[in-house]
């Protein structure tokens, strides 16, 4: 099988644990008003490869990779999830740790067939990187273009079926840096047993060079950057959003023991 990707980055340093083999898909249907990654957006274009020579790629550097291992990120790779299916399924065999950036946009628990898939997907996948851009419905359909409800059910699917999840929330001043959202978000963390880590990404923009290349207006034109103190701020609330609902099921077993 050919999967179409956009590049590949052989010294990861922030997409997973440790010095990752990071393969960028081709393709994404979200449009987040901060992304920074536009040209991978449209599936067609970029370099054909199969699992087989990506792995013979991180196999000629596998020393590098001890403490780390291959990400799938994008673009989204859930896009192509026969390719990603068949990629981790190879990994897995031999022994790489695989992680995977996504949005969870194309998770779809009405559709039978899909599903099976992505119950092979959590039996290969040891890490998923899921970036909620909002809590919201309505400000994530503003934000992004499409609807949460199919991610945060994602979210709570690898809860159920065991995968570590590393959460990634970009803040933007004045659209997501917004206390009640913020702890909205880490009120519905809570419920999520194998949450592993939070990461936040404060706001740059330092991908609006890209979206003059493309001749794409760049919507958040004017927004600055978020300021550190700020990215401490919002990760603060998000926190103590998780610990109020991990308190409330706390007490809520106790009742019923
Ligand atoms: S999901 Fe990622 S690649 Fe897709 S538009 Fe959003 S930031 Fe860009």
């Amino acid at each position: 099988m050919i999967g179409h990707i956009h590049s590949i980055e052989t010294c990861g340093t922030v997409d997973g644990p440790g010095m990752r083999f990071v393969v960028f898909f081709k393709g994404c249907p979200m449009r987040c008003l901060y992304c920074h990654n536009p040209d991978t957006w449209e599936p067609a274009g970029g370099e054909d490869h199969t699992a087989d020579d990506l792995l013979e790629r991180y196999d000629a550097l596998k020393e590098f990779y001890r403490n780390g291992g291959i990400t799938a990120t994008g673009g989204e790779p859930l896009m192509q999830i026969d390719f990603l299916l068949e990629f981790f399924e190879k990994a897995k065999k031999k022994g790489i740790h695989t992680c995977l950036d996504t949005s969870g946009i194309f998770f779809n628990p009405d559709n039978p067939e899909l599903m099976k898939k992505y119950e092979k997907l959590t039996k290969v996948t040891d890490l998923v990187m899921l970036d909620i851009k909002h809590i919201d419905p309505v400000e994530h359909k503003k934000l992004t273009s499409q609807e949460n409800k199919n991610i945060l059910a994602f979210a709570k699917y690898l809860s159920d079926h065991n995968v570590d999840i590393w959460i990634r929330h970009v803040i933007v001043p004045g659209i997501t840096f917004i206390p009640e959202h913020l702890d909205r978000l880490g009120y519905f963390l809570g419920d999520l047993k194998n949450l592993k880590g939070l990461e936040i990404l404060p706001y740059h923009t330092m991908g609006v060079a890209k979206y003059k290349n493309l001749g794409i207006d760049y919507k958040l034109e004017g927004v600055e950057a978020l300021n550190n103190d700020d990215a401490v701020e919002a990760r603060k609330i998000i926190i103590a959003g998780i610990k109020r609902r991990r308190a409330e099921l706390a007490n809520a077993s106790e009742q019923t023991d």
